[in-house]
């Protein structure tokens, strides 16, 4: 373990005010937020989306003693008895602890790069070698600058190897990784376009992702990208393939109709044959990584075999389900380690809906006297209420805890046990490995619903904010739109989410949306759209800040704060400059004015308009002339109440299009849901909606189906029913093949009409089976298109009765 004075030589310091040179490190933290383990932290003051010496304040008050920090003129007198670091670069610093720290392990790490696949393929490598190693694996998105660094940092002689994923997306950032994490053993998964990420052409993209193998003796990859031209002489490689030079040669590939794909391969003059459940070419790919990745550490290929054929596809982590009893499940139940779950636990932290917060722990392999004082140390951090502990090595804990403990021996006996325990109004962490099967308490936990789910991938949320955050000048402030149930992915998971990276304001467009919120924990400003004189009591009893858009609206307000004697009521103006929905025109502001000053019940906190084709280039000009309209009626305002007041006009699309426009604060709707209606930007798909196939038949030329007999079918034909129908939001419009749906990768059009709660596919031409999961819209614009509306409807269309699922990572 490490004290700050031997962490010191290998931290470049400029100048340095130590003040306990024996304090013990045991954590590196980067986000004030995210601290547990204050005393034995050291703070990195990274420059990241907010400069990280902002919250070294917030830090410091937590606890932490220790900075490391590149601005000079910090005021340590605020800070007496912390020791500061001073550095030209922090991350750089990082990196160096980091680097230090990766080289006293002595066992092989495993590097993995390339332009996909590569999170899957460190996932499956890990579950293949976890029989009989202790592997540790950089968590899920920990492969940046920074995530390499900290999953390096967790690297302990606990584990016989390591497998450290390495993304980059500019060149010259491999370096840094490679220097960092010094593969003994590279790999390669493959290389997609070029012009998709930071990178002029394909040549350079390859030779900036293997220099992370510069050093490495062994590298693994598939031949067909060439690889081994860019590779440095010396270094062996080890390739399959389908030319004589591979060691691994791939005979054939076959699809099958059950979904399954059967694979002949040849080593060193051995031929087999196996099967895996995958069809995708990319999932048949990632597998022969991975047997090949086994044959270069020496596994007998029989043993290989058998287990591929037991890989299942990534399951979701840290789904976040509504359980019984309004209760809020956390479900992650894939793996267990203390870097899952740390993550687990922070977002477990986040959910702010209820104050009562359980724990529900399994085993951890290979719980040895260090990880449990890391696991206590973690535990001890975290306001918990109980824990309920699966697995018979977790009753060493007993004692050592404040929680209240609950031990059970195995799942089945705490599964015994459940009705007779307590759950309701509360956030409930359910964290194991894969072989305690808690999903099995998961699914007694959860409510019961119908089998169509949205899926909400909360850390592309998260993605998606940074991306438009990032063009954002720093005194620009942020709202975002949750209206219309978070353009229908969720209220308050979406919402705490957005309070914890700290935006400055919500909006929704109703009242009780707004009230709904601040029952569950959100205390952000938020703004309501068109307000109608039946919710000022709420907006009032739940702090919420109306939008003023009419006389009428105004005069009613004014009535009802001078009878409840309320002074100074936030509100905010709207301007009408051009959409002509709702709003105050520019030649009513003396009218306006005049009024407004007259009511010392009103505040107005910002005066917005609407950019009405912020995305059309077309009406540019109608655009300058919004924003000039706007500025000249918000300084008219400005003026007669002599006092300041925030301006916000720009959209997603303003924020894109139009940086003239930013003004005090911009609003982000869709664009945060991961629809770029500009075609700019790289966002990541946060809502995915899925079914199942309930039923599938075989059917002659000529049969019908469906209502009215619309589906003619014109060839002998496989027909697959699946549950989702117009009640669930998928539109009639889509029926008689107009929507495609996607199962195993591969698309399928509607037959006849869409019914109320369900519609038929034609699977005759693809691998599909009853049970199989089918993506309803494999691209949402396109989705949008063929049915002659944006993507905006379909994705607020989605039923309330269509399951929400949250996840994280
Ligand atoms: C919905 C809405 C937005 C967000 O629009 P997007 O195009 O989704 O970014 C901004 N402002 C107002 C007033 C809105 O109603």
């Amino acid at each position: 373990m490490y004290t700050l004075a031997s962490i010191l030589p290998y931290i470049h310091t400029k100048r340095q005010l130590v003040h306990n040179a024996e304090q013990p490190i045991y954590d590196l933290a980067y986000d004030s937020r995210k601290i547990r383990n204050a005393g034995y932290s050291l703070f990195f003051a990274l420059k990241n989306v907010r400069d990280g010496h902002t919250f070294i304040p917030d830090a410091y008050q937590k606890g932490v003693r220790a900075f490391v920090v590149s601005h000079d003129d910090i005021d340590t007198s605020l800070y007496p008895d912390a020791s500061f670091f001073w550095v030209d670069d922090v991350l750089s610093a990082l990196q160096e602890l980091a680097r230090y720290h990766r080289k006293k392990f002595k066992k092989p790490v495993i590097g993995i790069t390339g332009s996909n696949g590569k999170t899957i393929v460190k996932e499956w490598l890990a579950q293949l070698l976890q029989e009989d190693k202790k592997v540790y694996q950089s968590p899920k998105s920990y492969n940046s600058q920074l995530g390499v660094a900290l999953s390096l940092w967790n690297l302990s002689d606990d584990y016989d190897c390591a497998i450290i994923e390495a993304g980059i997306s500019l060149p010259g950032e491999m370096d840094h990784l490679q220097a960092m994490i010094c593969p003994d053993i590279g790999i390669m998964t493959n290389i997609g376009v070029a012009h998709a990420d930071g990178f002029a052409s394909k040549t350079l993209k390859i030779t900036e992702k293997l220099k992370l193998f510069k050093h490495t003796k062994n590298v693994i990859f598939p031949s067909r990208y060439g690889f081994e031209e860019y590779l440095p002489a010396e270094t062996s490689m080890f390739t399959f393939g389908e030319g004589d030079m591979d060691e691994v040669k791939v005979l054939r590939i076959e699809e099958r109709r059950d979904g399954c794909s059967s694979i002949q391969v040849s080593y060193r003059q051995e031929i087999v044959t196996f099967t895996v459940p995958f069809v995708d070419k990319a999932s048949i790919e990632n597998v022969l990584i991975c047997l090949t990745t086994l044959l270069f550490l020496d596994y007998p290929l029989d043993t290989i075999l058998h287990k591929l054929g037991r890989l299942r596809p990534l399951e979701m982590r840290l789904q976040l389900k509504k359980g019984r009893n309004n209760c809020s499940i956390i479900d992650d139940t894939y793996s267990n380690d203390l870097a899952s779950l740390q993550i687990a636990l922070d977002f477990l932290d986040q959910q702010q809906q209820h104050k009562k917060k359980t724990l529900i722990l399994s085993d951890m392999d290979g719980l040895n006297d260090h990880l449990e004082a890391k696991l206590l140390s973690i535990l001890r951090q975290q306001n918990l209420n109980r824990i309920i502990m699966v697995g018979k090595s977790l009753s060493r804990l007993q004692d050592k805890l404040g929680t209240i403990l609950v031990f059970f021996d195995s799942t089945e006996e705490l599964m015994r046990n459940l009705g007779n325990m307590v759950f309701e109004n509360e956030s409930i962490l359910i964290k194991g490995s894969r072989r305690f099967h808690l999903e099995d308490v998961s699914k007694l936990l959860v409510a019961k619903s119908h089998e169509t789910v949205l899926e909400i991938n909360l850390s592309a949320l998260e993605h998606n904010l940074q991306v438009y955050r990032s063009m954002l000048p720093l005194n620009v402030k942020l709202m975002v739109m949750v209206k219309a149930f978070s353009y229908g992915s969720g209220s308050y998971e979406v919402a705490n989410l957005l309070q914890f990276n700290k935006v400055d304001y919500l909006t929704v467009a109703f009242a009780d949306e707004g009230v709904e919120l601040r029952q569950h924990g959100i205390d952000l400003p938020i703004m309501v759209l068109s307000p109608d004189e039946q919710v000022f009591e709420s907006l009032l009893t739940s702090n919420l800040e109306p939008e003023i858009y009419s006389f009428r609206i105004l005069r009613a307000l004014i009535d009802f704060l001078r009878i409840r004697k309320q002074k100074a009521f936030p509100v905010h103006i709207k301007i009408d400059t051009g959409m002509h929905r709702l709003g105050f025109l520019p030649d009513e502001m003396d009218e306006l004015t005049t009024l407004l000053s007259a009511a010392p019940e009103i505040k107005v906190k910002t005066v917005f308009s609407h950019l009405v084709a912020s995305g059309n280039k077309q009406h540019d000009d109608f655009t300058i002339q919004q924003i000039s309209l706007f500025s000249s009626s918000a300084d008219k305002l400005e003026e007669m109440l002599g006092y300041r007041v925030f301006r916000h006009i720009a959209n997603t699309s303003g924020i894109v299009n139009w940086p003239s426009a930013y003004m005090d604060m911009v609003r982000l709707g869709i664009g945060l849901y991961g629809v770029d209606m500009d075609g700019k930007l790289t966002l990541e798909q946060v809502s995915e909606l899925k079914t199942t196939i309930t039923q599938i038949k075989k059917l002659p030329a000529g049969a019908t189906v469906g209502y009215d007999r619309k589906g003619l079918l014109s060839r002998p034909s496989r027909i697959a029913t699946v549950k989702i129908g117009y009640a669930d939001g998928y539109s009639r419009r889509f029926g008689g093949g107009v929507g495609e749906m996607s199962i195993n990768g591969q698309r399928a059009r509607t037959v006849g009409s869409i019914c109320m709660d369900m519609c038929m596919l034609d699977v005759t031409d693809i691998a599909a089976q009853e049970l199989d999961e089918v993506v309803v819209f494999p691209d949402l614009t396109e989705a949008a298109q063929r049915i002659g509306t944006i993507p905006y409807e379909l994705l607020v269309n989605i039923a309330a009765r269509v399951k929400r699922v949250y996840f994280y990572g």
